[in-house]
């Protein structure tokens, strides 16, 4: 039964609603999954990674959780896996658009291929499409629903992701933006979450831990580290009634990252 029973029925943010999360089998989707889960909702995680995704949910409610491999980048796949959400628990009310990849991380366009390019962009953005298109499909009968998709701090700077990733992640912003819009009309809520680094199996490759083995990254807000829960509170508040009114929205959660230039700074102490 995992942590479903902690919080009293009033404290739980998502009772009675239907949240189906894509790449939930590892890392922000994942934790994401268990804090909906504990908040009172029936959680579909739709992911390629079968064996993670299923021990996730065995750990979770069984009566409440489930599994069912979804690639984002396959139309059938998605709309099954939306399906599958209505059928099993009768509605959709949140779905989070999490799937993600990061891609080659190389430094030189010239060296970058078209196929590496559009790998990551059809994961990212064309997966992020097809979701919040076969979401709208179930939510604009319902008249409500919430969707929310992770961008990242490169949704809104520069030179922090390879091309494509930051490419793909400038363009969520546009299909959250777009789709917040004209789903508003159903009640419908479109919103972003944009993570700084994380130290998920993403990211990890990518950055050194320190000797405590804590991964630390540039930041101007000190002694804090980023962690997926602190992306799955965002996301809890975004599923949740409590953000009823907020729509169109990029929460940036970086500690400051993105709204400081460090190269010009009147507070810098080194
Ligand atoms: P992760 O690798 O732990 O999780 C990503 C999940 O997506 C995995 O379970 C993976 O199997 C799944 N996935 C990948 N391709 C898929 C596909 N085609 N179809 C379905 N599922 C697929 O990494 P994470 O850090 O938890 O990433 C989650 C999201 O957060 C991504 O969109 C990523 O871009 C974003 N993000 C991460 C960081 C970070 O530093 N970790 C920062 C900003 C944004």
């Amino acid at each position: 039964m995992g942590s479903f029973s902690l919080l009293s029925a009033a404290a739980r943010r998502l009772e009675g609603k239907v949240a189906l999360i894509t790449g939930g089998s590892s890392g922000i989707g994942e934790s994401t999954a268990r804090l909906f889960s504990k908040h009172g909702a029936k959680v579909v995680i739709a992911d390629i990674q079968d064996e993670l995704g299923h021990s996730v949910c065995e750990e979770l409610n069984p009566q409440s959780t489930s599994f069912i491999h979804c690639d984002v980048t396959k139309e059938t796949d998605v709309e099954n896996a939306v399906n599958h959400a209505v059928s099993k628990y009768g509605k959709l009310d949140i779905m989070y658009n999490n799937a993600g990849i990061f891609g080659v991380a190389k430094p030189n366009i010239l060296d970058n291929t078209k196929a590496e390019f559009e790998q990551v962009v059809s994961v990212n953005l064309v997966g992020a499409f097809l979701g919040t298109k076969h979401a709208a499909r179930v939510m604009i009968p319902a008249k409500k629903g919430s969707i929310i998709n992770t961008a990242s701090v490169c949704s809104t700077i520069g030179g922090a992701g390879p091309h494509g990733y930051t490419s793909s992640k400038h363009g969520l912003i546009g299909l959250m933006r777009n789709t917040a819009v004209e789903l508003g009309q159903f009640g419908i809520r479109v919103n972003c979450v944009s993570p700084y680094f994380v130290a998920t199996p993403l990211a990890k490759d990518y950055f050194k831990p320190d000797d405590d083995g804590v991964y630390r990254v540039y930041s101007n807000l000190k002694g804090e580290v980023l962690q997926p829960e602190d992306i799955a509170e965002a996301a809890l508040y975004l599923g949740s009634d409590e953000s009823k009114y907020v729509s169109g929205h990029n929460i940036v959660i970086d500690g400051g990252f993105t709204i400081v230039n460090p190269g010009l700074c009147m507070f810098a102490k080194s």
